[in-house]
């Protein structure tokens, strides 16, 4: 799903999430752990205020393990906790239910100590459309629940949603927007399926691509697409594309390479990568 952001819409996602904050005891940040830099929301720092709050690295089945563990010490280093999450097969939502209870220790000891009994957790999952809200939703739920008003600017009442475990969970995700002032992070958000793919040149996010991995997995481009040294040190990356367009034998129909690229990386015939690197994503 892609979203055009209008500043109407991004005003009311904004209110919304700020009513349904007042609700719960922690937020379950969702970012995509191939763009954990790139797929955070601009505002939410500001708004979720003295809020507990985590990380969870979703998608972590595309993501480069190593860079997964390099975002988990960066955002630890900031003073969150994160964790990585594959929500599509059920990997580590054991780690997100004791990550929550390490969060919230203080509050839970208090219930215990009041005698409280049947207390709940109360979350709430926020994160840009396409990071995989409602799948953890229905994960952590563990059934399939139709989620309703996954869309700025609906408004519906909420309901909790009862886990396996003693959280509850509004059955609205609050969703942000991207922040795309820096037009890599566009080309970031569109590789990885976020954005919607009209909205950029394929050859623009191609050439993007391959610019990324001739620089962070030039093996892994070389063995893909069974190219030589000489291939890569004589081109430019526009002259990459060209070469490759080729050797797909589509003459010289550029888009349809540029297609073709950017959906081998989406299915991890280059492996599994992550686009934000630590540290570099100002002056790439
Ligand atoms: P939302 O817009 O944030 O609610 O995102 P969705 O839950 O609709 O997920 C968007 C797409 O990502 C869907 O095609 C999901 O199947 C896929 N997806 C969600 N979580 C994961 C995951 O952990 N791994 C992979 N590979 N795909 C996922």
């Amino acid at each position: 799903m892609a979203l055009q952001w209008y500043p109407g819409h991004m005003n009311k996602a904004k209110n919304q999430v700020q009513d349904r904050l007042k609700m719960v005891d922690i937020v379950l940040e969702i970012v995509d752990a191939r763009l954990p830099f790139s797929s955070r929301n601009p505002i939410l720092e500001q708004i979720i205020d003295q809020k507990k709050h985590i990380i969870i690295l979703n998608k972590a089945d595309l993501a480069d393990p190593k860079l997964t563990n390099d975002w988990k010490v960066n955002f630890e280093q900031e003073g969150t906790h994160s964790v990585e999450l594959d929500a599509k097969h059920n990997k580590g939502l054991g780690k997100i239910n004791n990550l929550i209870h390490s969060e919230l220790a203080e509050k839970v000891a208090k219930y215990e100590r009041n005698g409280v009994k049947n207390y709940r957790i109360k979350a709430m999952c926020i994160g840009i459309p396409n990071v995989g809200k409602s799948t953890i939703l229905n994960r952590i739920v563990g059934k399939n629940i139709a989620i309703t008003g996954n869309r700025p600017g609906v408004t519906k009442n909420q309901n909790w949603l009862k886990t396996k475990y003693d959280i509850d969970l509004l059955d609205t995700p609050g969703i942000l927007w991207p922040k795309i002032d820096d037009p890599k992070v566009g080309m970031k958000l569109a590789l990885s399926g976020a954005i919607k793919d009209k909205i950029y040149a394929p050859d623009d996010v191609a050439i993007y691509a391959l610019n990324f991995l001739e620089t962070h997995y030039l093996e892994r481009l070389q063995d893909t697409y069974g190219l030589d040294k000489s291939d890569l040190f004589d081109h430019t990356t526009p002259e990459l594309l060209m070469l490759l367009t080729q050797k797909f034998g589509y003459k010289d129909d550029y888009d349809r390479a540029s297609r073709r690229i950017i959906e081998d990386i989406r299915k991890l015939k280059l492996g599994r990568v992550t686009f934000d690197v630590p540290g570099e994503f100002y002056e790439e």
